[in-house]
């Protein structure tokens, strides 16, 4: 089975597997985890950054950073195809009494231009504008990757607003190979910044919070509140320092990958794939609506072994990751052309997941 459904699918290798199995632990909660004490030491570093915090999984770890810097009656401001507005479960609304406003953004990246304007002003009337996060890289918006000089002109507009900079980064460190900038660099634009390790870098879960040190402590009580304060959780941790020593570097041939499928995919007659706009692991493609939907792809796919996700009407999405080889990308292209010339319209998929509908 070759499955492109997500980059979250991906299973922890022999080699990380012992390096969970070697890991030194003790009770996290009470600081005493060596392991997780030095994947926060070390993650804080590469981002240039004071603290970090181990959290459960992204939607955790986001949530922690919007309730370290808002306050109940405050109001978020987000990409309107951004997760913590769409995917979270209406988390800011019932974690941190934070209302959220989409802004329709070109490719999901938010410029000042967006921006400009959109701070409510100070009266009674208004909740308080507080907080702006952007998504890097952009997951449904397309898998694109913000320039650094993008990310520096929102955040030196954000702290002229007096507004604080969440990063959803739950594929930050595709973004830094693609974006070919420094996590440092990118971190700095940031007050508090979200990590995942679950996706292409490859752990079983495992993400974390990054930011000042008064805004971790704080982070630290919230992740409790929040009910995902772990015991012996090195053996997670230990995976996320194998990924972040081991799986950082190969994500360009993700890219490569997902560049390779994006043109084979292009090439399929009904099948309108870009890879000029394939800028990381992410490929999205649109099926023409003779040929069928893209739930009834997938479910023609299925049947030849390959998943890839179908993300409402004619739009899917292939997420290249670290157990995908350059040849599964070329057999999915194989058999996304046989399907087309087989013909899938009469297909049926079932559970198919939160994008299909
Ligand atoms: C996957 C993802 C998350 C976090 O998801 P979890 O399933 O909670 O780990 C957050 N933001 C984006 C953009 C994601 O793609």
């Amino acid at each position: 089975m070759i499955d492109l459904r997500s980059d979250t699918v991906t299973k922890p290798t022999s080699a990380m597997k012992q390096a969970m199995f070697d890991a030194e632990v003790g009770d996290d909660m009470m600081r005493e985890d060596p392991t997780v004490n030095r994947l926060e030491t070390m993650i804080a570093e590469m981002l240039g950054k004071e603290a970090a915090v181990f959290a459960c999984s992204g939607t955790q770890s986001n949530q922690m950073g919007i309730r370290v810097n808002c306050m109940p009656g405050d109001e978020l401001l987000i990409n309107h195809t951004g997760h913590i507005g769409i995917f979270e479960a209406g988390g800011p609304a019932v974690l941190s009494g934070v209302t959220v406003r989409q802004i329709n953004a070109a490719k999901g990246m938010l410029s000042v231009d967006d921006l400009a304007g959109q701070p409510r002003v100070a009266d009674q009337h208004y909740c308080r504008t507080r907080l702006v996060c952007l998504e890097n890289t952009t997951n449904i918006a397309g898998g694109f990757v913000y320039p650094l000089e993008q990310l520096q002109q929102v955040s030196g507009w954000s702290r002229d607003n007096d507004l604080k900079m969440h990063l959803d980064g739950a594929r930050f460190f595709n973004a830094i190979v693609a974006g070919g900038y420094s996590a440092a660099d990118a971190a700095a634009c940031f007050d508090t910044v979200s990590i995942c390790f679950s996706k292409g870098l490859g752990c079983p879960m495992g993400s974390v919070l990054v930011g000042t040190a008064e805004d971790m402590h704080l982070a630290r009580r919230v992740r409790k509140m929040f009910g995902g304060a772990l015991r012996q959780s090195g053996i997670v941790a230990a995976a996320a320092i194998y990924a972040l020593e081991n799986n950082v570097d190969r994500l360009q041939q993700d890219h490569d990958n997902a560049q390779l499928l994006a043109t084979r995919l292009a090439a399929i007659d009904g099948i309108d794939a870009r890879p000029d706009a394939t800028e990381s692991n992410l490929v999205f493609f649109e099926i023409s609506a003779e040929l069928g939907t893209a739930v009834q792809l997938a479910a023609a796919l299925k049947e030849r072994d390959v998943r890839i996700g179908p993300m409402g009407g004619q739009r899917m999405r292939a997420a290249t990751h670290i157990d995908v080889s350059k040849q599964d990308v070329l057999s999915t292209a194989d058999a996304v052309r046989a399907c087309v010339e087989k013909g899938f319209a009469n297909q049926e998929l079932v559970g198919s997941g939160p994008y299909s509908k």
